[in-house]
């Protein structure tokens, strides 16, 4: 059976996943926004892996353990900056999706949990960037047959109802 796919509100450091995905920058060494939340809930440890990783390719996307997280491990890729959509952004975001289910699987993760990647201080707008999350796990699911959960996480309400109306409307 593919993986359940589903949106909520949560503060996403709290989930108890196996996995978790940072909306990381490019140096991996920290920032504001979930980034930051996440670093400041698995503690200082987290930092100095991450020093090792020698940062990360917009659309990439680089493994750690969780620290002090309920979470086993998080998974660090970086969005694309929002610059009006002719900058190859809804393909490095697409590649943030795949390159974080295929990181995930390589450690045979059954529940994975996702923010929303770039839709804070990259600005890419909310209802583009739910279309391609969804679209994106939909399409790569069956090559992880060891996934029984894809978690969107949102951060606010209206956030919430964007990814369930991607989630509806991409159901068959
Ligand atoms: P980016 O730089 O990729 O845009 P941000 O961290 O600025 O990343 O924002 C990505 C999304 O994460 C936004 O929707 C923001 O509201 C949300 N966010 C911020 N903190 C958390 C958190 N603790 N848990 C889940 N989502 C969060």
């Amino acid at each position: 059976m593919p993986a359940t796919l589903r949106a909520l509100r949560a503060d996403i450091t709290t989930l108890a996943v196996d996995a978790i995905v940072n909306a990381a920058n490019s140096s991996l060494l920290g920032g504001g926004g979930v980034d930051g939340a996440i670093h400041r809930a698995a503690g200082p440890d987290l930092l100095h892996e991450c020093r090792l990783l020698a940062g990360c390719k917009t659309g990439d996307a680089k493994l750690t353990k969780g620290y002090r997280l309920k979470a086993t491990y998080i998974v660090h890729t970086v969005g694309p900056v929002w610059r009006g959509g002719e900058h190859g952004e809804a393909d490095l975001l697409a590649s943030c999706y795949r390159r974080s289910l295929e990181v995930a699987g390589s450690k045979g993760v059954r529940s994975l949990a996702f923010p929303s990647i770039s839709t804070g201080i990259y600005g890419y707008p909310i209802e583009l960037a739910a279309q391609v999350a969804v679209r994106t796990v939909r399409g790569h699911l069956a090559q992880f047959p060891a996934l029984e959960e894809v978690v969107f996480c949102c951060f606010s309400p209206t956030d919430l109802a964007v990814y369930e109306r991607a989630i509806d409307e991409r159901a068959s």
